[in-house]
């Protein structure tokens, strides 16, 4: 009996443990919320294969802030059953559903061509139906109009682009010169795009990473295994409709993605900066060994490669900070001499460039 009570209350106990894991957790940086967004998202009334409601559970169960039911307005597969004939009709049941919670629905819609034009998201749109445009460019003109935010969707999209490489086409330079592109997607599904994410950089656009779910977040991100669905952070003054929309607008995001954090450099280092903190310990004994401890505060997993002069009593250059924990680092500081320069490492899983990774510094003070 006994043994069957402690057996229930582990089970309880990790239970519950999982339900909190769930929920993706960021720190704030300064000055700003870190919102965590889905900004590409379908139902059944285009592609997908739910009804909009298990859209807003599956955010809250994952703690999300905003997300967006793109359905595409061209492509309606399931019409004969539902003929869908109100492009807005998925917002506006998203919208009614959430109403009784924290989740900012956007109201959105993906224009959907082939190549060279291929799909884009339009967000904070007024009407999906005004969208209905045989002409690609009078389309962005018409979402242009409406003042929404567009972003090219999965440009390495191998349906589309045979090599997986995004090609920046001449269209979307017409429309990134006219402000009627704003962003695109370096993170879409289970597929990420470092050239993508280079073009948004040479291009100063928006960086953008979606689950683009047409089943199951659960199934298609793995999550029972340790999985998570990709994300947008959005670095936003309040968690507001209004203020995710200024900040798409100017480029103040990152995207998570199977554990990876991907994206432009002054946004990457507030996030480091906001992740990992650092504590000074103090010399051990009578030697010369200084212990220090880094605490991550995210769900991330970081992966460290130490590049500075130093090495470790107790580990080699490769380090990993698991999410929500604390390590302890025994420098040995006789490998330099006089005064100690910062301590510096490679973080390999943020990503803020074509084959390039942030890093991170400490100072280690005194010797
Ligand atoms: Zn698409
Ligand atoms: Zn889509």
């Amino acid at each position: 009996m006994r043994f069957l009570i402690i057996f229930l209350m582990l089970c309880f106990v990790s239970l519950e443990a999982q339900d909190t894991d769930r929920k993706i957790q960021f720190p704030d940086i300064e000055g700003y919320k870190s919102l965590k967004c889905d900004l590409h998202i379908h139902t059944v009334f285009s592609d997908g294969h739910v009804w909009p409601n298990i859209r807003i559970d599956e955010a809250l169960k994952d703690g999300l802030d905003a997300i967006s039911l793109t359905e595409h307005i061209e492509y309606q597969p399931w019409k004969e059953d539902i003929p869908n004939p109100d492009r807005n009709r998925s917002y506006e049941l998203a919208k009614e559903y959430a109403k009784a919670h924290d989740l900012i629905i956007i109201h959105g819609a993906e224009i959907t061509r082939n190549l060279p034009v291929g799909h884009a998201n339009a967000l904070f749109i007024s009407d999906a139906n005004k969208l209905m445009i045989e002409d690609a460019e009078e389309a962005y003109t018409e979402a242009r109009n409406q003042g929404a935010f567009v972003f090219w969707n999965h440009p390495n999209w191998v349906n589309q682009e045979k090599d997986g490489i995004p090609q920046l086409s001449e269209f979307h330079k017409k429309m990134i010169q006219s402000n009627r592109l704003h962003g695109l997607e370096a993170v879409n599904d289970i597929t990420y795009s470092e050239e993508a994410l280079q073009i948004a950089i040479d291009n100063n656009l928006t960086v953008i990473g979606t689950s683009d779910i047409h089943g199951l977040i659960d199934w298609q991100f793995e999550l029972a295994e340790g999985g998570h669905r990709p994300i947008n952070l959005v670095f936003a003054v309040d968690k507001t409709e209004a203020s995710i929309k200024e900040a798409l607008f100017a480029g103040k995001t990152l995207c998570w993605f199977q554990n990876i954090l991907i994206g432009k450099e002054q946004w990457m280092n507030a996030l480091l900066d906001a992740s990992i903190s650092y504590k000074r310990k103090g010399m051990i004994g009578p030697s010369s060994i200084l212990e220090i401890s880094l605490t991550n505060h995210s769900d991330a997993r970081f992966i460290l490669k130490n590049n500075s002069p130093f090495d470790f009593y107790k580990n080699a250059d490769l380090i990993e900070l698991e999410p929500h924990s604390t390590i302890s680092l025994n420098i040995l500081t006789d490998r330099v001499e006089g005064a100690l320069p910062p301590l510096s490492f490679d973080v390999l899983n943020a990503v803020i460039g074509f084959k390039e990774n942030a890093s991170i510094q400490f100072d280690l003070g005194r010797r």
